[in-house]
């Protein structure tokens, strides 16, 4: 197989193999961009690596050939002892992972060639300095050696110079640090420092490939749901060189802003550095508009660079960029990470721009990053203290305890503590705590700091660059301005879209996303702002663009009010147990109890009115709208007090000598009722059918609502769903009886009653029968809560904390399947439900009204199962809108 290309050979769309980083340095190349020479090693090789351990043998020649073809592009050889070639070897994951994985840089250089650097640059310092970064770098990443070794070195020749910063040291003195830098590497590892340039390029290779397997790699894959078995590429480039004095540096920069989306060329710059120094956050870079000044040509050049890379990709673009003694090189660009906010505003901007059409906007927003908007926010009053002001690398409002490292973050959420994780600067290995924590706060860095992309990536809050901040994590302190001091523990609150550093708990507000689907926010408003605006525009398009009807669980007046705020077209599932709980509880205990028929219907007579008055409600609030009331499925004893609880009372009172009669029937009925698994017991559709009467009563509280409101002019679309039916036989049986009130109830009032009546489809019986049940039903629900647990046998109440966080941990599921649903398993009952259900009765309803209505990934299922609607929580109708068109697209 072909495991190497040169950029030349390759292009955008082949990331599955060259990584994002091979393909868009190819993509690069072949617009015509300046960008240093160079070839990609395959994910391929990387996976035939890593499944072996031995480097696939076709690969030396590949290597070889193409090492070959740059040296003549370059016009340098590697190893040359008078103008020798660099080359950078660096990761490139088929999706980004900043920071997780291996990099080095200057690749080339040993005793002989860093002579023939100095004299063909005209610069020893930077010849010095070049070689001691590529023997650290390859000490630790390649060798394994802990950083830690060379830092001491580092730092005593600093002190030995009586400077703290890097430039203070000049080229004997750095000479010197490459001599105890090798003698690091010969005691910690046992062996020299390869000379030989081709061997450096070789071991550092394989070691870019291992990096795939670094743990911290493995734990970003996994809370990123990146597919463990994908492999890395390995991109090696003729280096160019940001620390060749005051007329070079290295940047980062936006096409626009990620955070907020605003237009404008945005970044940071370092100047006498390489892209490392840039992205680590070591040194506080400058603002790009600074280059301006530094090297207008340059600056200019880049700006005419990232405008041809938006208009090609058609999207926000990020890049790394060098300039060698003014002269501009691309060294990577990508698609850029945005915050949710900055998501909906320039998809929104780059239709404007005529870039993408409207269906293309929605296809570069998700419901997750909608979620994220529907947050509060940090609402500052005159009690509040502002520490420090930093850059606000990614939105959200967090308030948590200070901690000083990751392992601490970790341990005290873990505990259940809200933490803000605070360092100077952060690196990869704190990712662990970054995941932890509710936000990330550091003194150093910009806002492409590596905490910073993170973050954003992930939807931390995190305030970056906070320089009045003496970050001491040693001493597990703060020193804020005038001597302002925060411990370990002591709370404090970031905003990370203002870059705002609080001390203490700051009140929060609703979002202004939030306030839009409340209503409360006109879009067309001056107050609305640039995201509202985007929010609405999408949501509008979505609504046109979607097939599938989003419905709302929703039992209330309120809940259904809300539903409607937030764009339901109806309710999907109308729970009714809540209504039998609080002061009702007496007229169900005494229809449990009843003995007699005449008992049983004097309950049933209490509740009808109240029941009755519950539905008016819901169906006003949803007037025009269907409501889908599903009748009681709960199992009875959820309705009676505690088994135990109750034997101990009236064990108590029999000690007294103070029997209570009524708790001793009481008793005797919990104890009837008692069941050892009551998820699998007396509810859904199997109360219906032992308790006479009880579904009746229902069904005669929603027929009266409807013809009260009819009577009075409002439109009222009732539909009857049955919970937990298993077999035709029970629906039959319920349908009759709801068929006969519905018609009594038609003639008494002198209205028509056309109420569908439907089922849910819970239970895998239901669905492997449901060619039989459609014939008695006018619709399925899938109740995919039940349906998950009864499929897999799983008690959707005890598994959460059980086992599942085991199960997740092993990999053995992606997410939990009461989250997402899983779609070979309960995704194959939903099939054969579907198309089984169909052949009976041609226009049956199908929708979805279990929690995975409201779970993106399950929603583009269902809208390719061909169902008519899902029903979810008022506040998941949003993201259920956007999906659901994005599924359709
Ligand atoms: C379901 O089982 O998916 C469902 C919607 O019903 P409930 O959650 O009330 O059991
Ligand atoms: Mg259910």
């Amino acid at each position: 197989p072909k495991y190497v290309y040169a950029f030349a050979e390759g292009h955008k769309d082949l990331k599955d193999l060259l990584g994002g980083k091979g393909a868009n340095l190819a993509e690069m190349t072949n617009m015509g961009l300046a960008v240093p020479p160079g070839f990609t090693i395959t994910t391929a090789a990387c996976r035939a690596f890593l499944a072996t351990g031995i480097q696939p043998p076709e690969l030396d020649d590949q290597v070889d050939r193409h090492l070959d073809a740059l040296q003549t592009a370059a016009g340098r050889r590697l190893g040359d002892p008078d103008d020798p070639l660099l080359v950078s070897v660096r990761s490139g994951a088929v999706f980004s992972m900043p920071g997780m994985m291996e990099t080095v840089l200057d690749v080339g250089l040993n005793d002989s060639s860093v002579l023939g650097l100095a004299r063909a640059a005209g610069d020893d310092r930077f010849a010095w300095d070049s070689y001691r970064r590529l023997v650290q770098m390859f000490g630790t990443t390649v060798l394994g050696i802990d950083g830690a070794h060379f830092d001491a070195v580092f730092d005593a020749a600093k002190l030995a110079r009586g400077t703290a910063d890097d430039l203070g040291l000049d080229a004997d003195d750095l000479r010197g640090v490459v001599g105890a830098y090798q003698a690091v590497v010969r005691e910690r590892s046992g062996r020299e420092f390869p000379q030989d340039p081709r061997e450096q390029l070789d071991l550092t290779v394989r070691a870019v490939f291992g990096s795939w397997n670094a743990p911290r790699a493995i734990t970003y894959r996994r809370r990123e749901r990146i597919p463990a078995d994908l492999g890395t590429a390995v991109t090696v480039q003729a280096m160019v060189f940001g620390n060749l004095g005051p007329d070079s540096g290295s940047g980062v920069a936006f096409t626009r802003d990620p955070a907020t989306g605003e237009p404008g060329v945005y970044g940071d710059y370092l100047a006498h550095a390489q892209g490392e120094d840039v992205v680590a956050g070591i040194r506080n870079t400058l603002p790009l508009s600074e280059l301006e000044r530094l090297d207008p040509v340059s600056h200019r050049d880049l700006l005419a660079n990232m405008a041809t890379l938006e208009r090609h990709y058609r999207d926000l673009c990020d890049i790394e960029f060098t300039i060698e003694r003014g002269r501009l090189w691309m060294l990577q660009t990508r698609v850029g990470k945005r915050t949710a906010g900055a998501a909906f505003v320039i998809a929104c901007q780059l239709v404007d721009d005529g870039l993408i059409d409207a269906d293309e906007a929605l296809r570069r927003v998700t419901g997750a990053q909608l979620v994220r908007l529907m947050f509060p926010r940090f609402a500052p009053d005159a009690a509040t203290t502002v520490l420090a002001v930093g850059m606000n690398a990614s939105p959200g409002a967090a308030t948590g305890a200070a901690v000083f490292d990751s392992p601490t973050a970790v341990a005290r959420a873990a505990a259940g503590e809200d933490v803000i994780l605070v360092r100077r600067e952060t690196n990869p290995d704190d990712l662990a705590g970054m995941i932890a924590a509710k936000g990330v706060l550091t003194g150093r860095g910009g806002r492409t700091s590596h905490a910073a992309v993170v973050a954003r990536g992930m939807g931390r809050t995190c305030v970056c660059g906070a320089e009045d901040l003496d970050v001491d994590v040693d001493a597990r302190k703060i020193v804020g301005p005038g001597g302002v001091m925060v411990a370990e523990g002591d709370l404090l609150s970031i905003d990370g879209s203002t870059g705002e550093v609080f001390l203490g708990a700051v009140p929060v507000v609703a979002s202004p996303v939030m306030e839009y689907f409340e209503g409360s926010l006109d879009p067309a408003s001056p107050e609305a702002g640039e995201l509202v605006r985007a929010v609405h525009r999408l949501m509008e398009h979505a609504d046109t663009t979607r097939r599938l009807a989003v419905y709302a669980n929703a039992d209330t007046g309120a809940d259904a009010a809300r539903a409607r705020r937030f764009g339901a077209d109806g309710i999907g599932l109308c729970r009714t147990e809540h209504m039998f709980l609080g002061d009702r509880r007496e007229q169900v205990e005494r229809l449990v109890l009843a003995d007699t028929d005449a008992e049983r219907d004097a309950a049933l007579a209490e509740l009808l009115p109240l029941q009755r008055a519950d539905f008016i409600e819901v169906f006003t609030a949803m007037q025009g709208l269907p409501v889908t009331i599903r009748l009681l499925d709960p199992p009875l004893h959820e309705f009676l007090p505690d088994l135990t609880e109750l034997s101990v009372r009236v064990a108590l009172a029999e000690e007294r000598g103070r029997v209570d009669a009524a708790d001793v029937r009481l008793l005797a009925a919990v104890r009837r009722l008692h069941e050892e698994n009551p998820m699998f017991g007396l509810r859904g559709v199997r109360l219906g059918i032992v308790v006479p009467g009880l579904f009746g009563m229902q069904v005669r509280a929603i027929a009266q609502a409807a013809a009260t409101l009819r009577r009075n002019g409002v439109e009222v679309r009732p539909e009857i769903m049955v919970p937990l039916v298993g077999a035709v036989q029970e629906l039959q049986a319920v349908a009759e009886e709801t068929s006969a009130v519905l018609a009594d109830e038609a003639e008494r009032h002198g209205v028509e009653l056309d109420a569908a009546i439907g089922t849910m489809i819970e239970l895998p019986r239901a669905a492997l029968t449901a060619g039989q049940i459609a014939e008695s039903a006018e619709f399925f629900s899938f109740g995919t809560n039940d349906l998950t647990q009864t499929t897999w046998g799983f008690s959707r109440d005890d598994v959460e904390g059980a086992f599942f966080s085991r199960y997740l941990e092993r990999g053995i599921f992606g997410t939990s399947p009461f989250e997402t649903l899983d779609i070979d398993g309960v995704g194959r009952l939903i099939r054969i439900a579907a198309r089984e259900g169909r052949a009976t009765r041609p226009d049956i309803r199908l929708g979805v009204c279990g929690e995975h209505g409201g779970d993106p990934d399950s929603i583009h299922f269902f809208h390719h199962e061909g169902l008519d609607y899902v029903s979810c929580s008022p506040f998941r109708v949003p993201v259920a809108r956007l999906e659901s068109a994005r599924a359709a697209l």
